[in-house]
C-alpha cells in the first residue's frame, strides 16, 4: 500500500505558467498532467506523488509564493495482492456510470423500525426505481451506482455473480419510470446485501461526519479527500461476515419529510470478499472502486 497524494491547481495566473512550478519542484510529466480548460478559464494541473515525496512540500512553497491555493486528495494505492487477500472491500460506486434512481424515482422504502429522527436504517420494500430518460446511460456500462451510491449491475453479471453462490447476497430489479408513467423492467439489478455487520472499530479513520444524526449517531458518514478511507474491523465481528454485508454505519445525511419522494435517506456501504470482486472485475467493470478493510485482533 502506498499512501498517496494528488494535487490540484489553476496555472493560468501563474507567470511562465505551470512550469513555473513544476520545473523547480522537479515535477515532470511522470507526476504532473496540464491540461487547458477553456470552459473554466483554467490550466488545471495535477500532481501525483507519494505522500512522504520530498517535493509535495517543495511544491506547496512555491504555490503559496504564488499565492495559489490547491485542492489536495490523499488516497491509498493497492496492489492487486494486497486487494486480492483482503478480508473484505469497500465497494463503492467511482461514477462512471451514474443511474438516476432512488426514493425520489418511486423506490419504496419501510421507516417503521428506523431511527424516528432520520429514518436510519430504512428498509426498502420495492424494486428499484429510475428515470426512463436516464436509460441511455447505461449503455456500454455493465454496473454503475445511483446517485446515492448504491451498486446496480446488469442481468448477466448479477446471474453469474448469484451462481457463485456468494453469500449473503441478493438482488432487487430495476425500472425505467417512462414519461407517462409506464415502468419498463431492465436487464439490470440492484445488488444487495441480506446482512449488517455490527459497527466499525473506532480506530477506522478517513470517514468524515456530515450532519450526523444526534439521535442515533448511525448517519452522515463519508468518503473524504483529506485522509485516505482506513476502514477497521475487530476480528472477531468479522466472524460470521458474508461474501456481501452491510455496514452499520450510513452514509449521506437524512431528512425525512412527509412525501417520501422528497425524503432523504442514509445508505450502509457494501463490503464484499475478494471473490465477488474477481467475479466482477472479471466482467470488465470498472465502475467501483475498492478499499481493502484492516482487521485488527480484539485483544
Ligand atoms: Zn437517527
Amino acid at each position: 500500500m502506498r499512501p498517496e497524494i494528488r494535487v490540484r491547481f489553476d496555472s493560468s495566473d501563474i507567470p511562465g505558467g505551470a512550469q513555473t512550478i513544476l520545473e523547480p519542484a522537479g515535477c515532470g510529466p511522470d507526476v504532473a498532467t496540464v491540461e487547458d480548460v477553456p470552459v473554466l478559464r483554467q490550466v488545471v494541473v495535477w500532481v501525483t506523488l507519494a505522500e512522504d515525496d520530498e517535493r509535495v512540500p517543495v511544491l506547496f512553497e512555491l504555490l503559496r509564493k504564488h499565492g495559489e491555493t490547491w485542492l489536495e486528495i490523499h488516497e491509498d494505492r493497492y496492489t492487486e495482492d494486497e486487494l486480492d487477500n483482503a478480508r473484505l472491500l469497500l465497494m463503492w460506486p467511482n461514477g462512471e456510470c451514474e443511474i438516476d434512481g432512488g426514493i425520489w424515482r418511486g423506490t419504496t422504502y419501510d421507516l417503521s423500525e428506523a431511527c424516528p429522527a432520520c429514518g436510519t436504517p430504512a428498509r426498502q420494500t420495492s424494486a428499484m426505481f429510475m428515470d426512463g430518460e436516464d436509460v441511455p446511460k447505461l449503455e456500454g456500462h455493465r454496473a454503475g451506482g445511483t446517485f446515492v451510491d448504491v451498486p446496480c449491475v446488469d442481468e448477466r453479471l448479477a446471474e453469474e455473480l448469484e451462481a457463485s453462490g456468494a453469500t449473503g447476497l441478493y438482488f432487487r430489479s430495476v425500472y425505467a419510470v417512462m414519461e407517462d408513467g409506464r415502468q419498463v423492467k431492465l436487464r439490470w439489478k440492484q445488488l444487495c446485501a441480506k446482512r449488517s455487520l455490527p459497527p466499525m472499530s473506532p480506530l477506522t479513520t478517513g470517514l468524515g461526519r456530515y450532519h450526523e444524526c444526534k439521535v442515533c449517531n448511525r448517519n452522515g458518514y463519508a468518503l473524504t479527500s483529506e485522509a485516505p478511507t482506513r476502514i477497521v474491523y475487530r476480528a472477531s465481528d468479522l466472524a460470521d461476515a458474508d461474501d456481501v454485508n452491510m455496514t452499520w454505519e450510513h452514509y449521506n445525511e437524512a431528512a425525512l419529510e412527509p412525501n417520501m419522494r422528497d425524503t432523504h435517506l442514509s445508505y450502509p456501504f457494501i463490503l464484499v470478499t475478494p471473490k465477488v470482486m474477481r467475479i466482477i472485475r472479471a466482467a470488465g467493470v470498472t465502475e467501483f472502486d475498492w478499499i481493502p478493510i484492516r482487521v485488527i485482533d480484539d485483544a
